[in-house]
């Protein structure tokens, strides 16, 4: 009984019994008749009754709305208010049970971890409210595309689980997966256009013989659910190798902090030529972490975790003063590296930093670099996700500094963004349509139409991963002039660049830089000079 429902039943049944005594006292007083004493009894009882019962009736119906209210809170607590899933603390709760209920009945269970591709994009240029809107729209696809028996609940942000449960084998955990991706398929109407909404699914995978909790089950499938988005696969399920995996990244993480403390971060450069002067146009700069018991790690080894860790802006820092350092060097060597671009990648949380800019102008007169001699990449991805970005990177600009769209082709943005980069003067065509350019396919269809599309924009074409003659060749006869790739030079470490070779045309052997033509023999197991072939 609540405190308000108490006290009404207190008082009526007092006041009843009050009321009942004073009339009974006047009874006695004004008609001293011989039942007074049982009218007395009788007026109190039938007040004390009557108040009781309307207490009684009180406390009922405030009861029930104390019921009815503490269901609600309950609800709230356990369910998301937009969608009216489940919330993270109903799920956890109803994965402990399902969790148990696998096991007893010695049966599959699947957690399977969703996360919206490009959800970000559509949520920033579209509006929230077509972002709440979508959000309810997978929510239902969802619930469509699981059994009834199965539970779906939203994380949180973009991010919802389902649980399927009662199943007889692993694999039946997959075709879920594969049925909810079958779902994503039709476009999703919103804010009267049609968009094409995918996901990422990560799955976990537990039995009666498991001994994971939900809390971990849920972590496993969070981190197959960023292998899936990174190798863009739809779906990955979380294995031994995942595991594995895992162990060695927490490794890299743990090391990360030291790494700066002991210097163990190297920049490579990789020369960018030109094909048609068969000179260098430019380098890109690589970092490389000389691990001190894992050896020499390539950047996709541990950006992905400094990334996570949030120590990427140290490490993108690091690169900019050390090559826009190790540029200046070169300048001072040879007149000709004069003309030679120093190109750097710029990571989100460089970009996102505030002081960005201010740190490009410091790095530029504290190493004494022109600033027309340096080119920031910037992946696509990263360019359509910071649209308020774009300012700052127009007022980098008009220091005379170049910028250039990596990997460009691989990201998952659309391409009416790019007339909002106006800003940019270079494309970088991802390897990955270089690779396949001269065999069936649409790459080389994709490279023709990037380079159509460069030329209306007025913006310079860069090939990445040129590794044989044919794509240079072919590349050639698609107009394209700057190419990168093992076919030119891998990666090399600063002091194997010799600037009276490397840089200039008027030097005694022209050939030696010409195309083709490797001017640095990287051997095998010498990978502190340079990245191994
Ligand atoms: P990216 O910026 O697209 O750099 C080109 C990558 O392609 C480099 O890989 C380079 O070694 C590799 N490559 C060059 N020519 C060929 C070729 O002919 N064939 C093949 N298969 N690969 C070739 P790397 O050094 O492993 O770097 C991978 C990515 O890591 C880079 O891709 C870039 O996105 C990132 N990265 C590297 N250094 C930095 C850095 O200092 N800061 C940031 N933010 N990202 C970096
Ligand atoms: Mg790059
Ligand atoms: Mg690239």
């Amino acid at each position: 009984m609540n405190e308000n429902a108490s006290k009404s039943f207190l008082f009526s049944f007092f006041g009843g019994l009050l009321i009942g005594s004073i009339a009974a006292i006047f009874l006695k007083m004004f008609f001293s008749l011989s039942t007074t004493a049982f009218m007395y009894l009788m007026i109190s009882v039938g007040f004390t009754l009557v108040g009781s019962l309307a207490g009684l009736l009180i406390w009922i119906n405030s009861t029930k709305d104390d019921h009815q209210s503490i269901e609600k809170a309950q609800h709230d607590a356990t369910h998301d208010s937009l969608t009216g899933l489940l919330n993270r603390a109903g799920l956890l709760d109803e994965l402990e049970f399902s969790i148990q209920e696998a096991r007893e009945n010695e049966m599959a269970l699947g957690v399977l971890f969703l996360d919206l591709n490009r959800f970000k994009v559509i949520n920033d240029s579209m509006g929230h409210d077509a972002g709440d809107e979508l959000l309810c729209i997978v929510a239902e696809r969802l619930k469509k595309a699981v059994r009834s028996t199965d539970v779906v609940a939203r994380f949180g942000g973009d991010e919802f689980i389902v649980v399927s449960r009662g199943l007889l084998s692993k694999k039946s955990v997959v075709s879920v997966a594969t049925q909810i991706l079958k779902s994503f398929a039709e476009p999703v109407s919103l804010a009267g256009g049609k968009q094409i909404v995918s996901t990422s699914i990560g799955v976990a995978i537990t039995d009666h013989h498991d001994t994971r909790d939900a809390q971990e089950l849920l972590r496993d499938a969070d981190s197959a659910m960023f292998e899936a988005k990174r190798n863009k696969t739809g779906h990955a399920v979380f294995d031994d190798s995942q595991r594995q995996k895992n162990i060695k990244r927490l490794e890299i993480e743990q090391d990360l902090t030291a790494a700066f403390e002991k210097d163990e971060f190297v920049v490579f450069y990789q020369p960018i030529i030109d094909v048609m002067t068969r000179d260098i146009y430019a380098f890109e700069a690589l970092v490389r972490w000389n691990h001190p018991t894992q050896g020499l790690l390539m950047p996709g080894e541990f950006l992905g975790v400094a990334e996570e860790v949030g120590m990427m802006g140290k490490i993108g820092d690091l690169v900019l003063r050390e090559a826009c350092a190790q540029a200046s060097i070169w300048n001072h060597l040879s007149a000709s590296a004069r003309n030679v671009k120093m190109s750097i990648n710029v990571a989100e949380q460089q970009l996102t930093n505030p002081d960005f800019l201010e740190d490009i102008v410091s790095v530029l007169s504290w190493s004494g670099l022109h600033a027309d001699q340096l080119i920031l990449e910037i992946t696509e991805d990263v360019m359509v996700e910071h649209l308020d970005g774009l300012d700052a990177l127009r007022r980098i600009k008009s220091l005379g500094v170049s910028l250039a769209i990596d990997d460009f082709g691989t990201g998952q943005s659309s391409l009416s963004y790019i007339k909002e980069f106006d800003m940019v003067s270079t494309l970088k065509i991802d390897q990955t349509f270089v690779r396949d350019m001269n065999s069936e396919g649409a790459d080389r269809a994709i490279i023709e139409a990037t380079i159509a599309m460069a030329r209306a924009l007025d913006m310079s074409i860069v090939a990445e991963g040129v590794e044989h003659k044919e794509q240079l060749e072919a590349l050639r006869q698609l107009g394209v002039h700057k190419m990168q790739g093992y076919f030119f030079n891998r990666p090399v470490a600063a002091e194997v660049v010799d600037p009276q070779r490397w840089f200039g045309r008027n030097q005694e052997e022209p050939q030696e830089r010409s195309i083709g033509f490797k001017p640095v023999e990287v051997s095998h197991g010498y990978a502190q000079r340079g990245d191994a072939s």
